[in-house]
């Protein structure tokens, strides 16, 4: 975004540096079955590339994935880019004031370098005894292995977050049975998704105003969830009709009060990031599907054990696991002025003014930076501020 911010700019001399064979990010890695946006497409996209030929509400990881190779073909951003390239280490030189870069391809200089290494890019795995000695097949769901069928497969899936409640409902019916460790429960609101009919696709392609209209009443209606969380009149009357809600869809979907109990979490809705999805209940409610209501405690050559010390055979663990939005790997390669690391002067507790920049970090600039993760909204809106900041800047 800001190369594209930046394109006109004859004394920007922008290079990315990327580790993948592709633009993407999020959206090249992640294509496990089910995958999709949470934001509708009209404000999950960028406001200078409005896409009209969006087919549903809510995009899915192809249709966003095409979306971001042709806006990066487009705006020239694929020219820019040095693909297969990993960043290693980069180190403020005072002398020169610039960063000295090293990469998987070379060692570069730079004046100003902004590291947008995405807050969810790197996956996570639990930290338990007897993995390795796993016989079966295991992959965490940002790297899905498309080779491996799952039908008929008794399968593990580790963690209920953002991407689980998305590929479970598509695979339940294959495997023959998922047992599904859920170490904290979330609030779970329905999906509003919903075709696009052609008709409406070709009034935002010739009146682009119209989606642009669109676009601002999803922000404003997402908005009102800070607004709930934010002021306490809305604290106090607001939020708990949004939990009464989420009660409700519980009790429709869960008939089994004891299963309903353990599902339902025990923090006030919106302390954690509330998922959005109409099939997550029905598929986990069949017949086929065992909640454990543990971490992950350990596995074995044959299977995976909770807390209590149960073990459950099974042929293939998928880990829903997450990424490192605290642990940036980034983090310990980007070197300031005094040649601390960032995760040496962060010591766990990343911070950063307005997420962008931190102090003793010259001409650095963060994209999804500390803290500017959000529970509500689109992200790409979040960035485009930022972008527009650093291009600025
Ligand atoms: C499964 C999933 C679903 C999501 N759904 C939503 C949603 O519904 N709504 C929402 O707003 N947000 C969602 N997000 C958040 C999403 O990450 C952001 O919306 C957005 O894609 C972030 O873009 P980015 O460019 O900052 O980071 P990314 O898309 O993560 O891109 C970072 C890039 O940096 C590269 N990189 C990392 N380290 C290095 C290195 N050392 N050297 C070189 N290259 C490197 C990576 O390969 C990657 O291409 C989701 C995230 C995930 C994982």
């Amino acid at each position: 975004m800001v190369a594209t911010l930046l394109r006109d700019d004859p004394a920007a001399d922008v290079l990315i540096v990327e580790r993948g064979d592709d633009v993407g990010g999020t959206w090249r890695s992640n294509t496990y079955p089910g995958a999709a946006c949470d934001v509708p497409s009209a404000l999950y996209s960028f406001s200078f590339a409005p896409e009209s030929g969006w087919k549903r509400a809510h995009g899915t990881q192809a249709e966003i994935y095409a979306y971001l190779r042709r806006v990066a073909r487009e705006q020239g951003i694929t020219q820019r880019t040095m693909f297969g390239c990993a960043l290693r280490d980069a180190q403020w030189d005072g002398d020169r004031a610039r960063w000295v870069v090293s990469t998987s391809r070379g060692d570069l200089t730079a004046d100003v370098l902004i590291a947008a290494t995405g807050a969810l890019s790197t996956p996570t795995l639990p930290k338990v005894p007897g993995l390795e000695m796993f016989r079966g097949t295991m992959f965490h769901s940002a790297e899905w292995n498309h080779d491996h069928d799952l039908t008929g497969k008794r399968v593990a899936v580790i963690g209920t977050g953002a991407s689980a409640i998305q590929f479970v409902p598509s695979i339940v019916d294959k495997v023959e049975h998922l047992t599904l460790f859920q170490r904290t429960a979330s609030w779970v609101m329905p999906k509003r998704d919903h075709g696009i009919a052609s008709s409406v696709r070709s009034l935002y392609r010739r009146f682009p105003l119209i989606q642009k209209v669109v676009r601002g009443a999803v922000y404003s209606q997402k908005e009102m969830y800070v607004v709930g969380m934010t002021k306490p009149f809305a604290r106090k009357y607001a939020l708990p009709l949004f939990e009464k809600r989420a009660r409700s869809v519980l009790r429709k979907q869960v008939p089994d009060p004891e299963l309903r109990d353990r599902l339902t979490p025990d923090f006030a809705i919106t302390c954690k990031r509330i998922l959005l999805s109409n099939d997550w209940f029905p598929a986990i409610t069949r017949r086929n599907v065992d909640v454990v209501s543990s971490a992950l405690t350990s596995a074995t050559e044959n299977g995976v054990v909770d807390a209590a010390g149960n073990e459950y055979p099974v042929d293939t663990i998928i880990f829903g696991t997450g990424f490192t939005p605290s642990e940036p790997p980034v983090a310990q390669h980007v070197r300031g002025e005094h040649g601390r690391s960032l995760a040496e002067v962060w010591n766990g507790s990343p911070s950063a003014h307005l997420g962008i920049s931190v102090n003793g970090f010259p001409n650095l600039f963060l994209m999804y930076g500390p803290n500017t993760n959000l529970g509500h909204s689109s992200i790409v809106y979040m960035l485009e501020s930022q972008a527009a900041y650093i291009a600025d800047a």
